[in-house]
């Protein structure tokens, strides 16, 4: 009776070992993804200026600023701006 719940939790720490790791997995790939597809897009998508750039975290605005939003960091979150038309 013992040993038989010992090889279910061992079977249950396992299977939540993989999940973990399944799911580590999953969030660096879609990091990766994510980091590749706004360089680009901010590259090829983009040509002109932009008008308006903000801060996705704490709303700071720059109107017309001469370059892309992305070379521009928020003053107070250390942080690329973001485009805004
Ligand atoms: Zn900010």
């Amino acid at each position: 009776m013992v040993s038989k719940m010992g090889f279910y939790d061992w079977v249950r720490e396992k299977f939540k070992f993989q999940a973990f790791m399944l799911m580590v997995t999953g969030i660096a790939l879609g990091i990766a993804y994510l980091l590749r597809a706004g360089s680009k897009s901010s590259i090829y998508r983009y040509s002109s200026l932009p008008k308006k750039c903000v801060c996705p975290k704490c709303g700071y605005t720059v109107v017309n600023p001469n370059k892309h939003c992305r070379e521009i960091l928020c003053p107070k979150c250390k942080i690329p701006l973001r485009r805004v038309y």
